[in-house]
């Protein structure tokens, strides 16, 4: 993030230094000739290919993302350089880690919680979404393949005290319109509070870009605990009726088993009070895929873990006598998914008596490995080729196995199935129909998540775009049958057209 750089940059600028001599900053990028840069080059830099190499060739643009995200992830990074049009690119190592007073004074700030002026009297759904939340950590150690989220925070986390939080809950509290819930209690993801890694020497060497995958790392501590004394203290407080986690829960953390009993058990705790207070309804959670050839390329779990959350899912539903939904993401047209993949998606999901709702055709964003592999077409870390979904005839094909249940999709998808040979799986989705009432329309545009918010009945994930920023959804009832939240689909009972 950029607190510091911000301060520092304006500090020397203040100094009466010219913008071009600004070259001490950590964390900062700049251009010059190669007898500007400070110290030379060194045996200590990491230099890369040259961007004109990169245009030539695509593997040296993979082989240059691997180093770049794997010192974005390093506690102590080199300095990196890449020739450029006859200068050279210059990014300074980040700053360390920031402490917990350093982000706690960040978030004292005197900011107005309000959005910028110009919207003044407009409803803006982003706004909406996360008025009424509160952010209790930065950083995320998942590493996801197509998240920026590590590039922008790092891999470690950085802790708000629970001072500072429950400060800014009570000023939540104030604002107009607050009605005792807090839509959020999270961060980039939801439960990663408080965690890291047991030997902090092991983390000063490492350059894993997730602690979590391929498997969570033995030096890792997962406890929950201080993650639930937070929620504790925010329920406790007379302001608050419910605080609601929206952010990503990462339910692989909750089924590790480690080592430390205590950690297990607070993992227990944390899913069970999750479920039971946190949850406005529904639960939405990203397995993004169900292929584990394409999961190990987004770096996620398998799909088993995600069977095994669900039945502790509708366990504890059961025995609290709850009606609440798991919501799944998924992800269609990643780097290395095939339509054969989706199709199977289609047949697992349907098994799972799932309509998918919260859907997303893969979009490139800069910073990402499975971008650099969409781009390249080689996996930066392996440098073996990979396919990627890029035409938009390519992207449909995959994406229509999401909505194997409309009506007008049937004969199309039928026909994908028989031309890539995977004819036995039209029985699979078709033998037993399930009964549709309703109409169907479709959305020109990209297919994005519209989340929920319980006071405002907006529904959404914050790392996910809302494509659409279509109109809020009504919330499911406990105790009612839950409507559609399908962004595509108006449900319609027959004969009331
Ligand atoms: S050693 Fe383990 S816990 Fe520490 S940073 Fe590396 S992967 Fe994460």
């Amino acid at each position: 993030m950029g607190e510091k750089q911000i301060v520092a940059v304006a500090r020397e600028l203040e100094e009466g230094k010219s913008i071009t001599d600004v070259k001490d900053v950590p964390q900062t990028v700049y251009l010059c000739v190669r007898n500007d840069i400070p110290g030379g080059i060194r045996e200590d830099d990491l230099v890369l290919h040259s961007h004109e190499e990169c245009l030539r060739n695509k593997k040296f643009q993979a082989e240059n993302f691997k180093h770049i995200e794997e010192e974005s992830n390093k506690k102590h990074a080199q300095r990196i350089i890449q020739a450029v049009d006859n200068v050279y690119a210059v990014v300074n190592p980040p700053y360390p880690t920031m402490t917990t007073q350093e982000l706690d004074a960040s978030f004292d700030l005197p900011y107005t919680r309000e959005p910028h002026p110009k919207y003044r009297g407009k409803v803006i759904p982003a706004y909406e979404m996360i008025k009424f939340s509160v952010n209790i950590h930065r950083g995320c150690f998942g590493g996801c393949a197509f998240c920026t989220i590590s590039a922008h925070q790092g891999k470690f986390i950085t802790c708000r005290s629970k001072e500072s939080i429950i400060k800014e809950v009570k000023q939540v509290a104030q604002m107009p319109g607050f009605k005792g819930n807090l839509s959020d209690l999270g961060g980039p993801s939801a439960n990663m509070y408080g965690m890291e890694g047991r030997n902090p020497k092991a983390c000063e060497h490492c350059k894993r870009p997730s602690c979590i995958n391929p498997e969570i790392c033995p030096n890792l501590n997962t406890d929950h605990s201080k993650l639930l004394e937070i929620y504790h203290a925010v329920d406790r407080l007379p302001e608050i009726k419910r605080s609601y986690i929206g952010s990503g829960v990462r339910y692989d953390l909750l089924l590790h088993e480690s080592k430390d009993p205590k950690s297990n058990e607070a993992a227990r705790q944390y899913t069970r009070e999750l479920i039971v207070r946190h949850v406005s309804g529904r639960l939405k959670v990203a397995p993004e895929h169900t292929s584990d050839r394409v999961l190990r390329l987004m770096r996620k779990p398998s799909f088993k873990q995600f069977y095994a959350f669900k039945r502790i899912f509708d366990r504890i539903n059961k025995e609290e006598n709850l009606r609440e939904q798991i919501i799944p993401y998924f992800i269609s047209s990643h780097p290395g998914c095939q339509e054969e993949d989706m199709a199977e998606l289609a047949v697992l999901t349907k098994d799972l008596n799932f309509h998918l709702e919260q859907v997303q055709d893969f979009t490139p964003t800069p910073m990402t490995v499975s971008t650099e592999t969409w781009y390249t077409g080689y996996d930066p870390y392996t440098l073996e080729p990979v396919f990627s979904a890029k035409t938009p005839r390519e992207k449909l094909a995959q994406r229509q196995f999401f909505f194997w249940y409309k009506p007008e999709e049937r004969k199309n998808i039928e026909r994908e199935l028989r031309r890539i040979g995977r004819e036995d799986l039209i029985a699979r989705l078709y033998d037993r129909p399930q009964k549709f009432y309703g109409k169907v329309k479709y959305d020109p545009r990209a297919i994005g998540s519209s989340p929920d918010l319980p006071s405002s009945g907006v529904s959404g994930r914050k790392d996910r775009v809302n494509h659409g920023n279509r109109p809020a959804k009504p919330q499911s009832v406990r105790g009612k049958t839950p409507k559609s939240f399908n962004p595509n689909f108006s449900p319609q009972r027959r004969g009331k057209k």
